[in-house]
């Protein structure tokens, strides 16, 4: 019986990318497999602190082993600004993702207008958080290093990846396909830290999984 594992997120192409990047043999849920489930709050002060949050809320809540994830853009010109707050750094309240997305890289140029070149260094941290029902199993951390740009360059990804430029690469994210943004992504980074070790825990659990696999 395979172990069923829930990654904390509503967003279906995030689940989709984290569950083809882990490429384990486990019966995969996500958070749209549990409609009247209670939020849990992101208040936390740090990324690691928010995905630890989100892992041990929905994992007491459901009583599955769950990943969470919580990521975004720190600039050091910003003192780390938008950080945490990355998703919703414009203020602007909108269904419509593209629009948050455009009035969020509006601000940051306006704030980093006039900042030279060699001080737009910037990076992409994703946290994960992997916890059983009852303790957390592991924590790891991933990160892009680049600069922010002057204005918006490339069509692909979303939220900052237009203003994102990686030096090796000469381009930015939104210049990159997904397979090569997951090669070397904040996201992609963390994801294959993790994967060795849920491996192995899949592996060592075997017993205690059969005991709760109707779960
Ligand atoms: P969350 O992890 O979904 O909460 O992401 C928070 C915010 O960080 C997103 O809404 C984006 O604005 C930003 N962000 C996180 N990862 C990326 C990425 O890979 N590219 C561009 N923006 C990102």
């Amino acid at each position: 019986m395979k172990r069923k594992i829930l990654v904390a997120t509503t967003n279906p192409g995030k689940a989709a990318e984290l569950q083809e990047m882990l490429d384990l043999d486990v019966n995969w849920l996500s958070l749209a497999d549990f409609p009247d489930i209670p939020e849990v709050k992101e208040d936390g002060t740090t990324f690691i602190e928010n995905a630890r949050k989100k892992a041990i809320g929905y994992a007491s809540t459901t009583g599955l082993w769950t990943i969470a994830d919580d990521s975004g853009l720190v600039i050091d010109a910003l003192d780390g600004a938008p950080g945490i707050e990355s998703a919703r750094f414009s203020g602007e309240k909108s269904p419509d993702r593209t629009l948050i997305d455009h009035k969020n890289i509006a601000k940051v140029l306006k704030l980093l207008k006039g900042v030279p070149t060699e001080k737009r260094t910037a990076r992409f941290v994703c946290s994960l958080c992997l916890v059983s029902s009852v303790e957390i199993l592991m924590e790891k951390q991933g990160t892009l290093e680049g600069l922010i740009t002057e204005e918006e360059i490339g069509e692909n990804g979303f939220g900052y990846d237009p203003i994102f430029f990686v030096p090796k690469l000469k381009k930015t994210v939104a210049q990159l396909t997904r397979e090569e943004k997951n090669a070397i992504s904040h996201r992609g980074n963390a994801i294959r830290k993790l994967k060795p070790l849920l491996a192995d825990l899949l592996t060592n659990s075997e017993v205690e999984c059969d005991k709760t696999s109707e779960n």
